[in-house]
Parts: C-alpha cells; sequence; structure tokens
C-alpha cells in the first residue's frame, strides 16, 4: 500500500456495523455517524484533500450522500438524531459550496495545510496591483463610455488572468503535495497560494463588475 492520501481510516456503522464510506452516513442504513457534523469538507464528502479534484464527482459525492441523509430516512428518528440530520444536512451544503469553486475550494486547503488566511496576508504577487489598477481604469472609463465591446474585451483578458491563477494554484498545489517534508519549501509555497488567492479575489471583483454591465444590457 502506498496510498497516502489523507483520508481518515473506515469507520463501522454504529447500528448494522457495515464499513461506512464516509464517516457521514451509513451507505446500507442510512445511520448518521456521529462525527458527520464536526469533520472537515473534504471528508464529509468522503474526497482527499487535494485540489486536483473532478468537479463531476464532487457533485456525485454530494448528491449520494444528501440522499441518504433525506428526512424520510429518518422520519421515525428520535428528536436528537433528526437535529443530527438536519446539521449533516447544512454541514453537506457548506462542504459543497466551498469545495465546488475552486478558489473557494484553494482557500479552504490553504487553511488546512496551515497557511494564512486572506485577513492574515493580504499581499499579491509582484507587479499585480498596478496592473490590476490599469484594468480598473480601462474599464471605469469603458463603462462610462458604455463602450460594450471595450468591457467584453476586458471580460475576456480578466477571465483569462483568472483561470491563468487558477491553473497557477493547481500547480502550487502539486508541489506542496510532492514537497511536505520540506519546512521550509512549504512555507514558501504556502505564502506563494495565498499571494495567487488574494490576486484571483481581485479578478473576480472586476471581472464581476465588467459582466454586471453586460448582463445589464441583455
Ligand atoms: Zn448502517
Amino acid at each position: 500500500m502506498t496510498e497516502t492520501h489523507d483520508q481518515a481510516t473506515p469507520v463501522k456503522c454504529t447500528h448494522c456495523d457495515k464499513t461506512m464510506s464516509t464517516p457521514v452516513v451509513c451507505d446500507y442504513c442510512h445511520t448518521i455517524g456521529p462525527d458527520a457534523a464536526v469533520v472537515d469538507h473534504f471528508t464529509l464528502l468522503g474526497l482527499p484533500r487535494r485540489f486536483d479534484l473532478d468537479p463531476a464527482e464532487i457533485h456525485r459525492k454530494f448528491l449520494a450522500l444528501s440522499r441518504h441523509a433525506h428526512p424520510d430516512f429518518h422520519a421515525d428518528d428520535t428528536p436528537e438524531v433528526q437535529q443530527l440530520h438536519l446539521q449533516v444536512s447544512a454541514a453537506l451544503n457548506e462542504a459543497y459550496r466551498a469545495l465546488s469553486d475552486p478558489a473557494a475550494r484553494a482557500s479552504y486547503l490553504l487553511t488546512l495545510f496551515g497557511g494564512k488566511s486572506s485577513a492574515e496576508d493580504k499581499s499579491v504577487p509582484d507587479g499585480f496591483l498596478g496592473a490590476m489598477m490599469m484594468m480598473q481604469e480601462e474599464l471605469t472609463d469603458a463603462l462610462a463610455a458604455e463602450d460594450r465591446s471595450e468591457i467584453a474585451r476586458i471580460a475576456d483578458v480578466l477571465k483569462t488572468q483568472h483561470d491563468g491563477l487558477i491553473h497557477r494554484i493547481g500547480i502550487l498545489f502539486e508541489q506542496y503535495q510532492e514537497s511536505v517534508s520540506c519546512k521550509a519549501a512549504v512555507d514558501d509555497l504556502l505564502g506563494e497560494l495565498r499571494q495567487q488567492l488574494n490576486a484571483v479575489s481581485y479578478a473576480k471583483k472586476l471581472l464581476a463588475q465588467a459582466t454586471d454591465a453586460e448582463h445589464a444590457h441583455e
């Protein structure tokens, strides 16, 4: 066995004693696990702690677990268990929201790996702010002039920039997985990841201004 995922070891259902694929809910009897509402988003959805996850797989896991946690399966349960079910449903929704968006997934993963939050480290890559301020000026002018083709062009540039940042984040997470044993390398990578993520937030905000203006004319 050379599996190095941070997967929790399989637990057995407290009700039917079958092995559970996630600590959330039993695949066989729909019993909700005692730790379901307190595990991290990845463990909750039965996914490895990685950035490069297949969006379809995230969606599939979310749907399967939501179905198992459906109130119909728990109508005869005690109020305590029904309360737990509600907590699990809320946790599943939150986990899906956080993991299905690449930037949100990266940000969450970064905090799990011990990196700084966006509140603790607001730095961005060198030269990025200058470039963004120029884009902001161009966009403000285009919005004032209601120049729709110019707004669309700026939106395209921002979308490309955003996708490039997300791609870079994917590479950094790959490097992180390969160098977890080297503390200095890990600190550098987590720092750069935070910068790239801060840059994504800037690009997203500007992109929202541009696309809101585009849609306002539809
Ligand atoms: Zn069971």
